[in-house]
């Protein structure tokens, strides 16, 4: 992650101190966005605490705010076939979003919110320590702090993961050529995790 990235007052190491536990009662007391006004649940991570593969998504839907679980709805369907094609085992993957609490109408999280929400991302990543970051779609990438990835092109931060961006499984939803690219992207670079 870019160290020029802003982030808001809350560090980031500070919550890494708390380990993930900590990370998790600091998020279900947050409210320093006006994202929480209409959270019904804090939505925080789905999967293992020490995955191969970390997705990372855009911001709860209607399902996932309902049941505080990341990518539980339609979406989330489209993802765990993404996840079989890659053929991961259950304690290999693990998904977060760039906010915890979901943006009114499904909106896109403003900067603002994204910025002030950062902190979590970075802290719930280096916790996690994953050996690829898989970021879906462009907000994920906004909120990493990266810019001009190429679709299903991977490169190495400077922490050494392995980083790519794949499309949001929300836009793959009906739209089988463009899951048949996505395959195709996964295929290119399934030995980034399969080596592992
Ligand atoms: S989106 Fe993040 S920063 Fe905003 S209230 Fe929820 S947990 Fe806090």
């Amino acid at each position: 992650m870019s160290k020029n990235c802003n982030t808001s007052a809350v560090g980031s190491d500070e919550l890494i101190k708390l380990g993930i536990e900590g990370i998790t009662a600091t998020i279900l007391e947050c409210k320093s966005c006006p994202l929480h006004e209409n959270a019904t649940n804090k939505v925080i991570i789905r999967g293992s605490e020490r995955p191969k593969v970390l997705f990372i998504g855009e911001a709860p839907g209607k399902n996932e705010d309902e049941n505080g679980i990341p990518f539980c709805g339609r979406a989330g369907k489209v993802l765990d076939e993404l996840i079989d094609h890659m053929a991961l085992e259950e304690n290999e993957y693990a998904m977060i979003n760039t906010v915890k609490c979901r943006p009114p109408n499904n909106r896109k999280p403003t900067q603002n919110e994204l910025r002030t929400c950062r902190p979590f991302l970075v802290a719930q990543i280096a916790l996690l320590d994953p050996d690829v970051i898989i970021l879906l779609g462009n907000t994920a990438e906004q909120a990493f702090c990266v810019s001009s990835l190429k679709w299903g092109e991977a490169v190495i931060t400077q922490e050494g993961k392995h980083l790519m961006k794949l499309y949001h499984p929300a836009a793959l939803l009906y739209r089988r050529t463009l899951m048949r690219q996505q395959k195709e992207m996964i295929d290119k670079n399934k030995k980034l995790w399969q080596k592992i």
